[in-house]
């Protein structure tokens, strides 16, 4: 019996089979290969959080800087950078920072899983099955749906690949009436081009049209044209997936749990699936390890994880809801419509309010387990921050609330007193 098993060495598994070595877990995961060459955009911080999580090989050689071009409510820019990572090196590089960890790995594919209290059985394609007292689900889009969650709108990316010219990498964004293309080139020539569109609404083609469909889009596109330079496509194929946002309706038991994009998912367009995977996955050691070693506090690490994922994912739709609704072409259009409204009207960071900090307790991580603390909730932290800088931020309000901030602040040092005040300021704090 394998103590802790992992389905997925994607992100967000790997980020949890390192956290669970550095906490002295004995780890086994199972995967299979993605079945299709990707290339994915991520920001600066993604490359921090990889780091940060240990992942090193999967760093190396897989991000290329590139500037992106922007097309949407008919302005261009190119402000940002984004880092265009490579899938399949990126994976392959995932499996190496598992393999010098330790991890024992798997390749395979998990055809079911079999769970009770008692443990889990896990059957994997040609191999005899595997049994586990705890199971990490990280098996991104394809995890089996844990029920009826909630589900944005739904939506389908069709990804093309081939073979063009050499040149600079260069990778950019356009908004079209009834969706959004994203498009990228590798120096070495790979280049690929995106189309995200509305499931109900989109008059795709049959299947054996759809290479032409896609030609011809790109063709139409004055952006795709400068940027692949109209040389013939070599090696041409695609690839279609969902790319709907999906929160999964209960991400953790008392043996199991979700991370990744199998507990959230959410639309391509913020460029931030696997910020968001990374997210899950780098506080689950954690929940894992108390409910494993402070079985009596399952209830209040199963809270953390769940809210967790929740805030997030809530956050990233509101995020992704406002990207589309800066776009004013096409407010009737169906693809539009659904998603300039999606999840709700909150605003994605609500104003800032001092008058309306709360203490409350609530779930924190201490040295690898969950405890409860003091917390300050916020409008936009409704979990609560716990600490700034190695500073408790509930004593400090109390204090606050009967001295002048001088006195108050007193104590930090320097560094901890600018940081302190930069986030009252924030807060809405006005001495
Ligand atoms: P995954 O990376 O999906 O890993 C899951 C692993 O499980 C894979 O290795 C898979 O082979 C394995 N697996 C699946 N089923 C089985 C099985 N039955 N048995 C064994 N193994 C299995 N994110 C960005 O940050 N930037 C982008 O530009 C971007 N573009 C995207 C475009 C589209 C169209 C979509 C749909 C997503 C995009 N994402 C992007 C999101 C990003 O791909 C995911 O958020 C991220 O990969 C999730 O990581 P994960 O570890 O949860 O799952």
């Amino acid at each position: 019996m394998s103590a802790m098993l992992i389905l997925g060495a994607g992100p967000a598994g790997a980020a949890v089979a390192l956290g669970l070595r550095r906490l002295g877990y004995d780890v086994t995961l199972v995967s299979d290969w993605r079945r299709f060459a990707a290339l994915e955009g991520v920001s600066v911080r993604v490359l921090d959080a990889l780091r940060g999580a240990g992942l090193t090989h999967a760093l190396e050689g897989a991000t290329l800087p590139s500037q992106r071009q922007v097309s949407w409510n008919a302005q261009q820019h190119a402000q940002n950078i984004e880092f265009l990572l490579d899938r399949p090196r990126f994976d392959r590089g995932l499996r190496e920072d598992l393999r010098l960890a330790g991890v024992e790995l798997i390749e395979g594919r998990v055809m079911a899983v079999h769970s009770e209290a008692s443990g889990h059985r896990v059957s994997v394609e040609g191999r005899a099955a595997i049994t586990a007292d705890f199971l990490v689900e990280s098996r991104g889009r394809q995890a089996p749906a844990g029920g009826k969650g909630l589900r944005g709108p739904e939506t389908v990316s069709l990804l093309n690949r081939w073979q063009g010219a050499a040149g600079k990498n260069a990778s950019a964004v356009e908004s079209l009436e009834d969706g959004w293309a994203w498009m990228a080139r590798q120096a070495n020539g790979q280049c690929y081009w995106q189309l995200t569109v509305d499931v109900a609404s989109a008059e795709l083609p049959g299947k054996a049209q759809l290479l032409d469909y896609c030609r011809a889009r790109r063709q139409a596109s004055a952006l795709a044209q400068a940027l692949f330079g109209g040389v013939p496509e070599r090696d041409l194929q695609l690839h279609a997936r969902s790319s709907t946002a999906i929160l999964g309706p209960q991400v953790c038991g008392d043996n199991w749990i979700r991370v990744g994009d199998a507990a959230m998912a959410v639309d391509p367009l913020s460029g931030n699936g696997i910020f968001q995977s990374l997210s899950s996955a780098l506080q689950a050691p954690a929940v894992i390890n108390t409910l494993i070693r402070a079985p009596e506090r399952a209830a209040l690490a199963q809270q953390f994880h769940q809210q967790r994922v929740e805030q997030l994912f809530l956050r990233f739709a509101r995020i992704g809801r406002d990207f589309y609704a800066d776009e004013q072409r096409w407010p009737e259009q169906p693809f539009w419509r659904a998603r300039q409204r999606w999840p709700d009207a909150e605003p994605a960071h609500p104003q800032p309010d001092f008058s309306s900090l709360r203490i409350q307790r609530a779930p924190v991580l201490r040295d690898g387990l969950v405890e409860e603390a003091e917390v300050v909730v916020t409008a936009d932290q409704p979990l609560g921050v716990w600490h700034l800088q190695g500073v408790e931020l509930a004593p400090l309000l109390r204090r606050l609330q009967i001295q002048p901030a001088q006195q108050a602040l007193a104590d930090l040092t320097v560094e901890q007193g600018k940081r302190v005040r930069s986030w009252l300021l924030g807060q809405g704090y006005r001495p």
